[in-house]
């Protein structure tokens, strides 16, 4: 199935392709990506540990293509360059890099030595195709170089300005070209493409989504990795009685979310037997209701083998039946870990506009079988009492049910850059 490749951008910036054909100024100095973090507001030990988190994940993402040289340049900024790669392959790991977590623009800049005129010559060179006013700004992480930076910003300023008669705009310019200067090289760029923003994956531990074939789920999904948490999945497939087709599309979600994370791993429960079971104890209303605690209840047990400490599901508010108050209490009640809802307060819109981005809404849009819709009563309760639950449980032996089911799972392992490549 063709998995769209959204390039993710995720807050409503304007987007400026840094990926097109000529990023500043080409055959000059050597192409690199120079990223800029977000939250570097944290301090001391946590900072480091964010440091660390992401130059693991950064390598883990760029797998595959070629030797990489990873520096961090003060707290905001890192530097990746391949020496000797073509540029084809560094824009694919800027393209890659937008989608790492704890990272908020991505740069493609080209690499020059510590000298004025070069500089001039490759801003020079990174304006002649362009059109509309424009700005320069520099820069100085190495406060030794003998200009200040608004020096250095009006004299290239002076000189692309003279070259190419382009109208200076400092407030709001069509172009900006921006000059770093760093102890031993000076980086130009004039675009880039915006980041995920948030914290790096695995910093905040562990968490187990709850994964249908829904648009929700993998939205929530996306949510928590931007808050740090490292995740695993969870799908229930209505097997026997359903097709395979709702397994295949929880593959896909969850190989397009593995570009945010890498590593993902899928696990697969038939649950088509236990919703019968619960059905012929004559449940009826609450048939949606116990099925969701069943469950959260496999998915506790899960978590604890995983390693796992939250559970992580697509509710919002008042969307379906099954999501009013009284219900999702009643949801919370059959587990001891936390559910953490990051959709609770969205509107489906916000939530679709959000998958397109993140590349998971043509999957969830396919059709499926989805277990849910299987054995679903006529009319489902709103308000169901916890304590009517929790007898059926008894009666069914909900915990050691969900002990089974556990230990039927099959685990999978969709990676963004395919089956051979996930081994390496
Ligand atoms: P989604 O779009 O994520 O399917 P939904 O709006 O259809 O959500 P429900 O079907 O009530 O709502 O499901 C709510 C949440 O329960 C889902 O977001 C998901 O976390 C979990 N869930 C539902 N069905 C499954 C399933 N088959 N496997 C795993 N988790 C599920
Ligand atoms: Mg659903």
């Amino acid at each position: 199935m063709a998995v769209t490749s959204d390039s993710a951008a995720i807050d409503a910036r304007e987007v400026v392709d840094a990926t097109g054909p000529t990023p500043s100024g080409s055959g000059v100095g050597e192409l690199c990506v120079l990223m800029k973090l977000g939250e570097i507001v944290l301090k001391g030990s946590n900072r480091k540990l964010f440091e660390r988190r992401l130059h693991n994940n950064i390598r883990s993402a760029a797998r595959g293509l070629g030797e990489l040289k990873v520096t961090q340049r003060g707290a905001g900024v890192i530097i990746i360059r391949m020496p000797g790669a073509a540029d084809a392959q560094v824009h694919e790991l800027a393209e890659r890099m937008s989608n790492v977590m704890g990272i908020v623009w991505v740069h493609l800049v080209r690499r020059v030595a510590k000298d004025l005129d070069t500089v001039v010559d490759l801003a020079v060179r990174s304006m002649a195709d362009r059109t509309g006013s424009f700005a320069v700004k520099a820069r100085r992480r190495d406060k030794r170089f003998p200009m200040t930076s608004s020096e250095l910003a009006g004299y290239v300023g002076a000189k692309v300005k003279e070259a190419h008669g382009l109208p200076v705009n400092l407030k709001r310019p069509d172009n900006t070209v921006n000059i770093e200067v760093d102890r031993d090289e000076v980086f130009v760029y004039t675009d880039g493409i915006p980041g995920q923003g948030g914290l790096p994956a695995g910093m905040s531990g562990r968490g187990l989504v709850l994964m249908s074939g829904g648009i929700d789920s993998p939205v929530a999904a996306h949510r928590m990795m931007r808050r740090g948490l490292k995740v695993d999945f969870l799908h229930f497939s209505g097997m026997p009685f359903t097709g395979p087709e709702s397994i295949y599309k929880a593959y896909s979600l969850v190989r397009q979310l593995d570009r945010f994370q890498v590593g993902s791993r899928l696990f697969v429960v038939p649950f088509g037997k236990a919703q019968q079971q619960l059905k012929t104890s004559g449940i009826e209303r609450l048939q949606i209701v116990a099925q969701r605690r069943l469950m959260l209840k496999t998915a506790e047990a899960l978590a604890d083998n995983l390693g796992a400490e939250a559970l992580i599901t697509g509710d919002a508010l008042g969307q379906v039946a099954s999501q009013t108050m009284t219900n999702i209490t009643a949801l919370d009640d059959a587990v001891d870990l936390p559910i953490l809802r990051p959709l609770i307060g969205m509107d489906k819109t916000e939530i679709m506009d959000q998958a397109r981005r993140i590349g998971t809404l043509s999957i969830s849009e396919l059709p499926d079988e989805d277990c849910c819709t299987l054995l679903t009563p006529r009319q489902v309760e709103t308000a169901a009492k916890v304590a009517d639950l929790r007898q059926i449980e008894k009666r069914l032996d909900a915990e050691e049910l969900a002990e089974h089911l556990v230990t039927t799972a099959q685990l999978h392992r969709p990676s963004f850059l395919g089956e051979e490549m996930a081994k390496l």
